[in-house]
Protein backbone atom coordinates (compact mmCIF):
# COMPACT_ATOMS: atom_id res chain seq x y z
CA UNK A 1 0.00 0.00 0.00
CA UNK A 2 1.54 3.29 -0.78
CA UNK A 3 1.79 5.73 1.31
CA UNK A 4 -1.15 8.55 1.64
CA UNK A 5 -1.62 12.07 2.70
CA UNK A 6 -2.99 11.25 5.67
CA UNK A 7 -0.04 8.59 7.03
CA UNK A 8 2.08 11.49 6.05
CA UNK A 9 0.61 14.00 8.16
CA UNK A 10 0.78 11.24 10.97
CA UNK A 11 4.23 10.30 10.78
CA UNK A 12 4.39 14.76 11.29
CA UNK A 13 2.67 14.17 14.12
CA UNK A 14 4.87 11.68 15.58
CA UNK A 15 7.87 13.18 14.12
CA UNK A 16 10.33 14.16 17.67
CA UNK A 17 12.20 16.03 15.45
CA UNK A 18 9.35 19.00 14.28
CA UNK A 19 10.12 21.57 16.64
CA UNK A 20 12.90 22.19 15.14
CA UNK A 21 11.28 23.72 12.22
CA UNK A 22 9.99 26.56 14.25
CA UNK A 23 13.65 27.84 14.12
CA UNK A 24 13.33 29.05 10.46
CA UNK A 25 12.01 31.74 8.64
CA UNK A 26 10.29 29.91 5.58
CA UNK A 27 8.49 31.49 2.87
CA UNK A 28 4.67 31.01 2.83
CA UNK A 29 3.56 28.35 0.20
CA UNK A 30 7.02 27.26 -0.43
CA UNK A 31 8.39 23.08 -0.43
CA UNK A 32 12.12 23.74 -0.17
CA UNK A 33 14.08 21.14 -1.62
CA UNK A 34 16.91 22.78 -1.99
CA UNK A 35 18.80 22.98 1.08
CA UNK A 36 21.41 20.93 0.22
CA UNK A 37 22.31 24.36 -1.82
CA UNK A 38 21.78 26.93 0.23
CA UNK A 39 20.22 26.86 3.52
CA UNK A 40 17.21 28.26 4.58
CA UNK A 41 17.11 31.55 6.91
CA UNK A 42 17.48 31.12 11.15
CA UNK A 43 15.26 32.64 12.99
CA UNK A 44 18.03 34.72 14.81
CA UNK A 45 20.43 35.60 12.00
CA UNK A 46 18.46 38.83 10.97
CA UNK A 47 18.65 40.44 14.42
CA UNK A 48 21.68 38.67 15.47
CA UNK A 49 23.64 40.37 12.34
CA UNK A 50 21.85 43.24 12.22
CA UNK A 51 23.35 43.89 16.16
CA UNK A 52 26.83 42.89 15.25
CA UNK A 53 26.67 45.70 12.71
CA UNK A 54 24.73 48.41 14.84
CA UNK A 55 26.24 47.49 18.18
CA UNK A 56 29.71 45.39 17.79
CA UNK A 57 30.70 47.44 14.93
CA UNK A 58 28.19 50.67 14.96
CA UNK A 59 29.35 51.43 18.60
CA UNK A 60 31.91 48.88 19.37
CA UNK A 61 34.05 49.41 16.56
CA UNK A 62 37.61 48.14 16.53
CA UNK A 63 37.63 47.34 20.28
CA UNK A 64 35.05 44.23 19.02
CA UNK A 65 37.31 42.39 18.08
CA UNK A 66 38.33 41.60 21.54
CA UNK A 67 34.90 42.22 23.29
CA UNK A 68 32.12 40.87 21.11
CA UNK A 69 34.00 37.48 20.35
CA UNK A 70 35.11 38.59 16.63
CA UNK A 71 39.07 37.52 16.63
CA UNK A 72 38.00 33.88 17.62
CA UNK A 73 35.17 33.70 15.51
CA UNK A 74 36.82 31.07 13.35
CA UNK A 75 37.81 28.44 16.35
CA UNK A 76 34.26 28.60 18.33
CA UNK A 77 32.61 28.57 14.95
CA UNK A 78 34.78 25.69 14.72
CA UNK A 79 34.02 24.14 17.53
CA UNK A 80 30.89 23.87 16.66
CA UNK A 81 31.62 22.18 13.45
CA UNK A 82 33.67 20.22 15.26
CA UNK A 83 30.63 18.42 17.27
CA UNK A 84 28.87 17.36 14.20
CA UNK A 85 31.90 15.75 12.09
CA UNK A 86 33.30 13.59 15.12
CA UNK A 87 36.36 15.83 14.95
CA UNK A 88 37.46 17.06 18.69
CA UNK A 89 37.16 20.55 20.14
CA UNK A 90 40.35 22.98 18.32
CA UNK A 91 40.56 20.45 15.50
CA UNK A 92 38.72 22.80 13.09
CA UNK A 93 38.30 26.54 12.18
CA UNK A 94 35.40 28.00 9.98
CA UNK A 95 37.14 30.12 7.33
CA UNK A 96 37.41 30.65 3.64
CA UNK A 97 35.43 29.18 1.12
CA UNK A 98 35.39 25.53 0.79
CA UNK A 99 37.39 26.24 -2.75
CA UNK A 100 40.23 27.77 -0.62
CA UNK A 101 40.02 25.24 2.12
CA UNK A 102 40.35 22.33 -0.42
CA UNK A 103 43.44 24.20 -2.10
CA UNK A 104 44.89 24.40 1.68
CA UNK A 105 44.52 20.88 2.47
CA UNK A 106 45.51 19.35 -0.80
CA UNK A 107 48.66 21.25 -0.94
CA UNK A 108 49.51 20.04 3.03
CA UNK A 109 48.45 16.38 1.99
CA UNK A 110 50.83 16.34 -0.93
CA UNK A 111 53.70 17.85 1.14
CA UNK A 112 53.45 15.44 3.88
CA UNK A 113 53.69 12.57 0.78
CA UNK A 114 56.14 14.29 -1.05
CA UNK A 115 58.27 14.12 1.75
CA UNK A 116 57.19 10.70 3.14
CA UNK A 117 57.03 9.06 -0.53
CA UNK A 118 58.37 11.35 -3.04
CA UNK A 119 58.19 8.99 -5.82
CA UNK A 120 54.22 9.13 -5.75
CA UNK A 121 53.25 11.25 -8.21
CA UNK A 122 49.25 10.58 -8.81
CA UNK A 123 46.30 12.55 -7.25
CA UNK A 124 43.59 10.21 -7.46
CA UNK A 125 39.72 11.89 -7.65
CA UNK A 126 36.38 10.56 -8.79
CA UNK A 127 35.32 11.87 -12.88
CA UNK A 128 31.64 12.98 -11.13
CA UNK A 129 33.31 14.63 -8.44
CA UNK A 130 32.20 18.89 -8.01
CA UNK A 131 34.25 20.85 -10.39
CA UNK A 132 35.61 22.98 -8.54
CA UNK A 133 37.51 20.06 -6.05
CA UNK A 134 38.75 18.92 -9.68
CA UNK A 135 39.89 22.14 -10.49
CA UNK A 136 41.40 22.67 -7.52
CA UNK A 137 43.42 19.32 -7.77
CA UNK A 138 44.09 20.21 -11.75
CA UNK A 139 45.91 23.19 -10.47
CA UNK A 140 48.05 21.89 -7.61
CA UNK A 141 49.24 19.01 -10.30
CA UNK A 142 50.24 21.85 -12.46
CA UNK A 143 52.36 23.23 -10.08
CA UNK A 144 53.54 20.34 -8.49
CA UNK A 145 54.09 18.26 -11.71
CA UNK A 146 51.79 15.50 -10.59
CA UNK A 147 49.27 14.09 -12.47
CA UNK A 148 45.45 14.03 -11.56
CA UNK A 149 43.84 10.50 -12.32
CA UNK A 150 40.21 10.45 -12.60
CA UNK A 151 38.22 7.32 -12.05
CA UNK A 152 34.38 6.14 -11.52
CA UNK A 153 33.83 5.26 -8.14
CA UNK A 154 33.58 1.62 -8.57
CA UNK A 155 37.16 1.65 -9.64
CA UNK A 156 39.03 3.88 -6.82
CA UNK A 157 40.13 0.46 -5.14
CA UNK A 158 42.04 0.01 -8.44
CA UNK A 159 43.36 2.59 -8.52
CA UNK A 160 45.34 2.62 -4.84
CA UNK A 161 48.61 1.61 -6.35
CA UNK A 162 52.10 2.53 -4.98
CA UNK A 163 52.08 5.58 -7.38
CA UNK A 164 49.55 7.51 -5.69
CA UNK A 165 49.98 10.49 -3.28
CA UNK A 166 46.71 11.65 -2.33
CA UNK A 167 43.02 10.42 -2.74
CA UNK A 168 40.53 13.41 -2.70
CA UNK A 169 36.92 12.35 -2.62
CA UNK A 170 33.35 14.47 -1.90
CA UNK A 171 31.57 11.91 1.07
CA UNK A 172 28.11 12.45 -1.04
CA UNK A 173 28.36 13.36 -4.21
CA UNK A 174 26.57 16.42 -5.75
CA UNK A 175 24.89 15.03 -8.12
CA UNK A 176 23.51 11.65 -7.44
CA UNK A 177 23.62 11.64 -3.69
CA UNK A 178 25.53 8.28 -3.58
CA UNK A 179 27.71 7.70 -0.19
CA UNK A 180 31.34 6.99 0.28
CA UNK A 181 31.87 4.80 3.26
CA UNK A 182 34.46 7.04 4.45
CA UNK A 183 36.40 4.48 7.36
CA UNK A 184 36.37 1.62 4.64
CA UNK A 185 37.64 3.77 1.81
CA UNK A 186 40.19 5.42 4.24
CA UNK A 187 41.35 2.33 5.48
CA UNK A 188 42.19 1.08 1.70
CA UNK A 189 43.99 4.41 0.95
CA UNK A 190 46.50 4.16 4.10
CA UNK A 191 46.97 0.46 3.32
CA UNK A 192 48.35 1.38 0.14
CA UNK A 193 50.68 4.50 1.30
CA UNK A 194 47.81 6.93 0.58
CA UNK A 195 46.55 10.04 1.97
CA UNK A 196 42.51 10.37 2.20
CA UNK A 197 41.16 14.10 2.01
CA UNK A 198 37.51 14.65 2.35
CA UNK A 199 35.34 17.37 1.13
CA UNK A 200 32.30 17.35 3.50
CA UNK A 201 30.34 19.80 1.66
CA UNK A 202 27.04 17.88 1.37
CA UNK A 203 27.56 15.41 4.82
CA UNK A 204 28.61 18.18 7.33
CA UNK A 205 24.53 18.70 9.11
CA UNK A 206 23.30 16.22 7.01
CA UNK A 207 24.90 13.04 7.67
CA UNK A 208 26.73 11.69 10.85
CA UNK A 209 30.29 12.09 10.11
CA UNK A 210 33.35 10.44 11.95
CA UNK A 211 36.53 11.98 10.99
CA UNK A 212 38.13 10.74 13.94
CA UNK A 213 37.15 6.90 13.82
CA UNK A 214 37.46 7.24 10.09
CA UNK A 215 41.36 8.26 10.38
CA UNK A 216 40.82 10.78 7.70
CA UNK A 217 43.92 12.60 7.25
CA UNK A 218 42.20 16.36 6.20
CA UNK A 219 38.87 17.67 5.62
CA UNK A 220 36.75 20.72 3.90
CA UNK A 221 33.34 21.16 4.25
CA UNK A 222 30.30 23.76 3.30
CA UNK A 223 28.99 26.49 5.63
CA UNK A 224 25.66 27.45 3.20
CA UNK A 225 24.55 24.11 2.52
CA UNK A 226 23.28 21.62 5.08
CA UNK A 227 24.65 24.22 7.86
CA UNK A 228 22.63 27.32 7.08
CA UNK A 229 25.25 29.73 7.63
CA UNK A 230 23.50 32.03 4.60
CA UNK A 231 24.58 32.41 0.84
CA UNK A 232 28.42 32.50 0.42
CA UNK A 233 28.95 31.70 4.24
CA UNK A 234 32.63 30.91 5.06
CA UNK A 235 33.76 27.39 5.04
CA UNK A 236 35.09 25.08 7.89
CA UNK A 237 38.91 23.03 7.59
CA UNK A 238 39.80 19.80 9.71
CA UNK A 239 43.29 18.40 9.96
CA UNK A 240 43.99 15.50 11.97
CA UNK A 241 46.06 16.36 14.78
CA UNK A 242 48.71 13.87 13.76
CA UNK A 243 49.11 16.51 10.64
CA UNK A 244 47.70 19.73 11.48
CA UNK A 245 51.53 21.11 12.83
CA UNK A 246 53.78 19.47 10.25
CA UNK A 247 53.63 21.81 7.31
CA UNK A 248 53.07 25.43 6.78
CA UNK A 249 49.45 25.86 4.03
CA UNK A 250 50.46 27.91 1.38
CA UNK A 251 48.55 30.65 2.12
CA UNK A 252 50.13 31.86 5.13
CA UNK A 253 48.67 34.62 5.90
CA UNK A 254 49.15 36.50 8.90
CA UNK A 255 46.13 34.99 10.72
CA UNK A 256 47.38 31.68 10.61
CA UNK A 257 50.61 33.31 12.31
CA UNK A 258 51.78 31.72 16.07
CA UNK A 259 51.68 35.53 17.00
CA UNK A 260 49.96 37.66 14.39
CA UNK A 261 49.89 40.73 16.88
CA UNK A 262 53.79 41.20 17.15
CA UNK A 263 53.70 41.58 13.49
CA UNK A 264 57.10 39.99 13.09
CA UNK A 265 58.42 39.84 9.53
CA UNK A 266 59.22 36.35 9.71
CA UNK A 267 56.14 33.59 9.39
CA UNK A 268 56.13 31.45 11.94
CA UNK A 269 52.72 29.37 12.13
CA UNK A 270 50.37 28.77 14.58
CA UNK A 271 49.99 25.38 16.17
CA UNK A 272 47.40 23.16 14.62
CA UNK A 273 44.53 24.16 12.84
CA UNK A 274 44.62 27.88 13.71
CA UNK A 275 47.59 27.78 10.78
CA UNK A 276 44.53 27.10 8.23
CA UNK A 277 43.73 30.51 8.42
CA UNK A 278 44.86 33.01 5.79
CA UNK A 279 43.94 36.67 6.52
CA UNK A 280 41.21 38.69 8.27
CA UNK A 281 38.26 36.73 8.54
CA UNK A 282 33.98 38.02 6.96
CA UNK A 283 32.73 38.78 10.72
CA UNK A 284 29.19 39.30 9.23
CA UNK A 285 29.28 36.08 7.47
CA UNK A 286 30.68 34.62 10.43
CA UNK A 287 27.81 35.81 12.67
CA UNK A 288 25.07 34.39 9.99
CA UNK A 289 27.24 31.01 9.94
CA UNK A 290 27.01 31.08 14.02
CA UNK A 291 23.07 31.13 13.89
CA UNK A 292 23.32 28.03 11.27
CA UNK A 293 25.35 26.36 13.41
CA UNK A 294 23.22 26.89 15.98
CA UNK A 295 19.68 25.24 14.75
CA UNK A 296 21.72 22.09 14.08
CA UNK A 297 22.97 21.78 17.34
CA UNK A 298 19.67 22.32 18.66
CA UNK A 299 19.01 19.14 17.18
CA UNK A 300 21.73 17.79 20.25
CA UNK A 301 19.52 16.99 22.94
CA UNK A 302 17.09 15.29 20.70
CA UNK A 303 19.84 12.81 19.73
CA UNK A 304 21.98 14.92 16.99
CA UNK A 305 23.13 13.70 13.94
CA UNK A 306 21.65 9.86 14.39
CA UNK A 307 18.09 11.50 14.72
CA UNK A 308 18.43 13.75 11.75
CA UNK A 309 20.04 11.04 10.03
CA UNK A 310 17.28 8.36 10.75
CA UNK A 311 14.50 11.27 9.44
CA UNK A 312 16.54 12.16 6.56
CA UNK A 313 16.10 8.49 5.74
CA UNK A 314 12.30 8.20 5.96
CA UNK A 315 12.11 11.53 4.08
CA UNK A 316 13.92 10.10 1.25
CA UNK A 317 12.31 6.54 1.62
CA UNK A 318 9.48 8.35 1.64
CA UNK A 319 10.07 9.78 -1.80
CA UNK A 320 11.52 7.38 -3.56
CA UNK A 321 8.56 5.48 -3.18
CA UNK A 322 6.09 7.97 -3.87
CA UNK A 323 7.42 8.82 -6.94
CA UNK A 324 7.89 5.08 -8.20
CA UNK A 325 3.93 4.32 -7.32
CA UNK A 326 2.15 7.57 -8.30
CA UNK A 327 4.98 9.09 -11.25
CA UNK A 328 5.28 5.56 -12.93
CA UNK A 329 5.48 6.23 -16.84
CA UNK A 330 6.91 9.36 -17.26
CA UNK A 331 10.24 8.15 -17.96
CA UNK A 332 11.90 9.20 -14.57
CA UNK A 333 15.08 7.18 -13.43
CA UNK A 334 16.54 6.94 -9.74
CA UNK A 335 20.49 8.29 -9.88
CA UNK A 336 20.62 7.41 -6.21
CA UNK A 337 21.47 4.57 -4.02
CA UNK A 338 18.33 2.57 -3.06
CA UNK A 339 20.83 1.10 -0.01
CA UNK A 340 20.71 3.29 3.00
CA UNK A 341 24.99 3.05 3.46
CA UNK A 342 25.11 4.31 0.21
CA UNK A 343 22.76 7.31 0.23
CA UNK A 344 23.14 11.13 1.69
CA UNK A 345 20.32 13.48 2.19
CA UNK A 346 19.44 13.96 -1.26
CA UNK A 347 17.61 11.83 -4.07
CA UNK A 348 17.81 12.47 -7.49
CA UNK A 349 16.08 11.76 -10.54
CA UNK A 350 17.10 11.38 -14.08
CA UNK A 351 15.38 12.15 -17.59
CA UNK A 352 16.29 11.80 -20.88
CA UNK A 353 14.65 15.33 -21.83
CA UNK A 354 12.96 18.05 -20.17
CA UNK A 355 14.59 17.66 -16.82
CA UNK A 356 15.58 21.83 -16.58
CA UNK A 357 11.96 22.60 -17.19
CA UNK A 358 10.58 20.11 -15.15
CA UNK A 359 12.52 21.82 -12.30
CA UNK A 360 11.31 25.20 -13.49
CA UNK A 361 7.71 24.32 -13.99
CA UNK A 362 7.98 22.82 -9.96
CA UNK A 363 9.93 26.35 -8.65
CA UNK A 364 6.63 28.16 -10.56
CA UNK A 365 4.67 26.12 -8.46
CA UNK A 366 6.59 26.42 -4.81
CA UNK A 367 8.31 23.46 -5.00
CA UNK A 368 11.84 24.22 -5.31
CA UNK A 369 14.78 22.24 -6.37
CA UNK A 370 17.14 21.89 -9.09
CA UNK A 371 18.59 21.07 -12.04
CA UNK A 372 22.12 19.37 -12.47
CA UNK A 373 23.43 18.62 -16.15
CA UNK A 374 24.29 15.13 -17.23
CA UNK A 375 28.12 14.80 -18.47
CA UNK A 376 26.73 14.56 -22.25
CA UNK A 377 28.11 10.96 -22.59
CA UNK A 378 25.86 8.42 -20.92
CA UNK A 379 25.00 10.59 -17.80
CA UNK A 380 21.27 11.72 -17.79
CA UNK A 381 20.53 14.61 -16.71
CA UNK A 382 19.74 15.06 -13.47
CA UNK A 383 16.37 16.87 -11.26
CA UNK A 384 17.93 17.33 -7.46
CA UNK A 385 15.45 17.38 -4.58
CA UNK A 386 17.59 17.81 -0.98
CA UNK A 387 15.54 17.05 2.12
CA UNK A 388 17.08 18.48 5.32
CA UNK A 389 15.61 16.21 8.38
CA UNK A 390 15.86 20.20 10.32
CA UNK A 391 12.60 21.72 8.47
CA UNK A 392 11.43 19.42 5.62
CA UNK A 393 8.62 17.50 6.92
CA UNK A 394 6.83 13.89 5.54
CA UNK A 395 3.62 15.64 3.94
CA UNK A 396 5.91 18.18 2.51
CA UNK A 397 7.29 15.12 0.42
CA UNK A 398 3.78 13.93 -0.22
CA UNK A 399 2.95 17.41 -1.89
CA UNK A 400 5.85 17.60 -3.76
CA UNK A 401 5.63 14.48 -5.60
CA UNK A 402 2.02 15.41 -5.94
CA UNK A 403 3.30 18.85 -7.90
CA UNK A 404 5.33 16.82 -9.73
CA UNK A 405 2.93 14.10 -10.55
CA UNK A 406 0.67 17.10 -12.00
CA UNK A 407 3.74 18.55 -13.75
CA UNK A 408 3.86 15.27 -16.09
CA UNK A 409 0.68 14.74 -16.17
CA UNK A 410 -0.48 17.87 -17.65
CA UNK A 411 2.84 18.63 -19.82
CA UNK A 412 2.88 21.59 -18.20
CA UNK A 413 6.62 21.89 -18.31
CA UNK A 414 7.05 22.07 -22.11
CA UNK A 415 5.78 25.81 -21.72
CA UNK A 416 8.44 28.12 -23.36
CA UNK A 417 8.99 29.82 -19.60
CA UNK A 418 10.26 26.96 -18.47
CA UNK A 419 12.44 26.36 -21.09
CA UNK A 420 14.83 29.04 -21.06
CA UNK A 421 18.04 28.86 -19.04
CA UNK A 422 19.02 30.90 -16.10
CA UNK A 423 22.62 31.52 -15.53
CA UNK A 424 22.22 29.62 -11.47
CA UNK A 425 20.45 26.11 -12.12
C1 LIG B 1 29.03 23.12 -2.86
C2 LIG B 1 30.36 22.48 -3.06
C3 LIG B 1 31.51 23.26 -3.12
C4 LIG B 1 31.40 24.75 -3.06
O1 LIG B 1 32.63 25.39 -3.08
P1 LIG B 1 32.68 26.97 -2.90
O2 LIG B 1 34.10 27.25 -2.74
O3 LIG B 1 31.82 27.30 -1.71
O4 LIG B 1 32.07 27.58 -4.11
C5 LIG B 1 32.73 22.61 -3.24
N1 LIG B 1 32.79 21.26 -3.31
C6 LIG B 1 31.69 20.49 -3.27
C7 LIG B 1 31.80 19.01 -3.34
C8 LIG B 1 30.44 21.08 -3.16
O5 LIG B 1 29.36 20.32 -3.14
Amino acid sequence: MTTTLQDCRALDAQDPLRALRDQFTLPEGVIYLDGNSLGVLPNTAAARVAEAVTREWGQGLIRSWNSAGWFDAPQRLGNKIAQLVGAAPGEVVATDSTSVNLYKVLSAALSIAGEEAPGRKVLVSERSNFPTDLYIAQALCRERGLRLLLVEPEDIAEALTDEVAVLMLTHVNYRTGAMHDMAAVTAAAHRAGILAVWDLAHSAGAVPVELHSAQADFAVGCGYKYLNGGPGAPAFVWAHPRHASRFWQPLAGWWGHAAPFEFTPDYRPAPGITRFLCGTQPILSMTALECGLDTVLAAQPLGGMAALRAKSLALTDLFIELVEARCAGHGLGLATPRGHAQRGSQVCLTRSEGAYAIVQALIARGVIGDFRTGDGNQQLDILRFGFTPLYIGFEEVWLAVEHLKQVLETGEWQQTRFNQKQAVT
